[in-house]
């Protein structure tokens, strides 16, 4: 016992501002002084001290396959010892593209990147290029990474710490972002209607897992497909959380709706820093040095990330594997809610693939209005009784939760032993 966790934030705090290098993990909204976190295997993670926790975050996504996967790690570790980056053509991002045009149908070409925020802010500016239009819809709620004109009405750690909109964004940059209400056909109709020959672009989370997890309606998407192909706007589904976390297909597999241009990130970098964009070939054709939207990276489909990634990708490709990581997902919010409703709490949940909301108000939130109606001031206490039992959930009520493979019914019923304490806690 060498050093504690208070003292190595307090350390992390001299130095880098709030002690994280990404908001959400300073546990600003919950309270309290995050773990610094030494390791992980499978669904479990340890802090400095020792502690163990099982772990409902996997690195807020990637972590589909758990842990320091042996498969993931040796293949990095292969791949490290060949060299760490050239800048110039490999054969794992051909891989990658195969892999990924071959999995999602509407991508027809892609571009692999280092990040969801390089991945989005690239297809912004490819939707315009392509339309020589400006203005682009994006839904309150919803967060699309940290680019300045996706920065309006965001959701996640924007959202976590009640400032939705960033300070150091200039008017003149987000003046072209229209924001509009999450599941509101009528809304988008009318907009449309008013601007559509401005409109360059709608970006969406086909299912949003940044404002807790709200799953849009077939019909809302149907509208916003029909709209752009209409007015000659360029649908980008933002599946950087989605994507191979609900299914093979991402979100857009599960709606049977096909995007223009699909953004993705988070499990297809399997734990390393990988985005992508990707979609119609005519679309994809405008970028440099084809065409005339420069985007580039000194780092972009790294050989190392890239092993990560892959070896993530095929394993979530087995027959099977997503058919038993909904059902251990589903199992983890049926027995949730019945705790809940033995300790006769306004509670709800849902889950989709490996991804799942719990609700402090009775029924599932459609909307970024019902998400605020939630009982913020319940899930800090009850997100500080799991932890305390050793169960890692999102240290925010705006966070989607993950599930792993890696997770099972060891990791379920310790889950519900500690749930049951914490919603006896919450009453009265
Ligand atoms: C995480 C996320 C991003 C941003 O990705 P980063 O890798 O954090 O830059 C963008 N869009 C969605 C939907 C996300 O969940």
């Amino acid at each position: 016992m060498s050093i504690s966790n208070q003292q190595m934030f307090e350390r992390a705090c001299q130095l880098i501002p709030a002690g994280v290098n990404s908001p959400v993990r300073a546990f600003g909204s919950v309270g309290g002084t995050p773990p610094t976190i030494a390791r992980g295997a499978g669904a479990r993670i340890w802090d400095v001290e020792g502690t163990e926790y099982i772990d409902y975050v996997g690195s807020w996504g990637p972590l589909i396959v758990g842990h320091a996967h042996l498969q993931v790690v040796q293949a990095v570790q292969a791949a490290a010892k060949l060299g760490l980056s050239f800048g110039a053509p490999t054969e794992a991002e051909v891989e990658m593209a195969e892999l990924l045009t071959g999995l999602v149908p509407s991508v027809e070409k892609v571009r692999v990147v280092s990040s969801g925020t390089e991945a989005t802010m690239s297809a912004i500016r490819l939707a315009r290029g392509f339309t020589g239009r400006y203005k682009i819809i994006k839904f309150e709620g919803c967060y699309h990474g940290h680019a300045d004109a996706l920065l309006v009405k965001a959701g996640s750690g924007a959202l976590t710490f009640g400032r939705p909109s960033s300070a150091g964004v200039p008017p003149e940059v987000t003046a072209h972002t229209l924001v509009l209400d999450y599941n509101d056909s009528e809304m988008l109709e009318a907009t449309f209607n008013e601007k559509g020959s401005e409109i360059a672009a709608v970006i969406v989370e086909p299912i949003a897992g940044n404002m807790n997890l709200v799953k849009a309606t077939p019909e809302f998407l149907q509208t916003m497909r029909a709209l752009c192909t209409h007015h000659g706007a360029v649908l980008i589904f933002d599946e950087v959380m989605t994507g191979f976390r609900v299914g093979l297909q991402g979100a857009q597999g599960l709606f049977g709706i096909t995007p223009d241009v699909t953004t993705l990130g988070k499990v297809i970098g399997g734990g390393m820093p990988v985005g992508a964009f990707g979609g119609r070939s005519d679309i994809m054709q405008k970028i440099a040095p084809l065409g005339p939207v420069y985007q580039a990276g000194t780092l972009s489909g790294n050989p190392v990330a890239l092993a990560a990634g892959l070896a993530t990708l095929k394993l979530v490709s087995e027959p099977g594997f997503f058919e038993s990581l909904s059902a251990t997902t589903s199992q983890l919010v049926d027995g949730l809610l019945r705790i809940a409703r033995e300790a006769n709490q306004d509670f709800s949940g849902q889950s989709v693939g490996g991804m799942f909301g719990l609700y402090f108000r009775a029924g599932v939130p459609q909307s970024f209005a019902q998400v605020m109606q939630a009982d913020a001031d319940k899930f800090n206490r009850f997100f500080h009784h799991m932890l305390d039992a050793g169960i890692a959930i999102a240290p925010s009520a705006f966070e989607a939760g993950f599930v792993s493979a890696a997770h099972g019914q060891g990791e379920l019923e310790r889950t519900f032993d500690a749930a049951r304490k914490a919603f006896s806690r919450l009453q009265g």
